[in-house]
């Protein structure tokens, strides 16, 4: 259960709704661990921008658990192994946005944005918002981390 027991999903949240759906694929999560899941952004600055969530709900940074952070940067190092076989990106923005002021889309559920970069890409992550290309659509990026994830 990845809220407070016996409570509702925190309305709105789209970690903990992705995680009581009960399909993984239709929701984009590409990987679960016990503390900590991998989910496809829905609204990507680039294709496979991922984020690694924590299973719990509430807190930033400062609130997590080593075991949790330990998890979740697992998770994050995985992502990233995924992407590199799936894109070949040349690198990456890893990071934590904390607090709505500084781009937190979802500031209760503390998660780790991974999105690969490429040499000569024009996508130096707008926070603010902004245009977004996409080259492919969700289900192909969910297809194509899925394999590089089990392969
Ligand atoms: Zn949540």
């Amino acid at each position: 259960m990845s809220y407070v027991s016996g409570a509702a999903p925190p309305a709105g949240c789209v970690f903990c709704t992705a995680l009581d759906a009960g399909d993984d694929r239709r929701v984009f999560v590409v990987e679960r661990g016990a503390r900590a899941f991998l989910i496809l952004n829905a609204f990507p600055y680039a294709s496979g921008h991922l984020m690694a969530a924590l299973v719990r709900h509430g807190g930033g940074l400062l609130e997590a658990a080593p075991a949790e952070l330990a998890e979740m940067m697992a998770l994050v190092q995985r992502g990233m192994r995924a992407l590199l076989a799936a894109y070949r990106p040349d690198g990456f923005n890893v990071g934590v946005n904390e607090g709505r002021v500084a781009g937190a889309g979802v500031p209760d559920h503390l998660h780790v944005h991974v999105v690969p970069r490429w040499n000569g890409d024009t996508n130096f992550m707008p926070v603010l918002g902004g245009a977004r290309v996409l080259p492919e659509s969700l289900d192909a990026t969910y297809q194509r981390l899925a394999a590089a994830l089990t392969s």
